[in-house]
């Protein structure tokens, strides 16, 4: 039984370490956030005009884009519907990258 529990242990290490991963490589395509931002559950997209954008699983129920533009936490807009339709641009990019890097699947959105 034990041998059971700790193979799902590593299962799970190994699946948060490859989410690591793809998170850092992800981000190594950008340059580096401005802000502080204090959901790590979020995936960083890079800048857009005074934005560092994310996106956000949200325990993959509702997934969203977010575009945070100060280091104050309530300080973010966010929206997969206004990133969708283009309505705010800078959730269009957030929305685009995240498409783009498999995180989003357009017909789910
Ligand atoms: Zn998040």
């Amino acid at each position: 039984m034990s041998n059971i529990k700790n193979y799902g242990e590593h299962i799970m290490k190994a699946t948060i370490a490859q989410e690591k991963d793809k998170k850092a490589e992800i981000a190594s395509n950008y340059l580096p956030p401005r802000y502080k931002h204090d959901h790590t559950c979020c995936t960083y997209l890079g800048q857009y005009d005074n934005c560092d954008l994310y996106f956000c699983p949200q325990s993959g129920i509702i997934p969203t884009v977010i575009a945070r533009y100060s280091d104050y936490s309530p300080d973010y807009t966010s929206g997969l519907e206004a990133g969708k339709n283009g309505l705010i641009p800078a959730l269009a990019v957030a929305y685009n990258r995240a498409v783009q890097h498999g995180l989003l699947k357009e017909q789910e959105s």
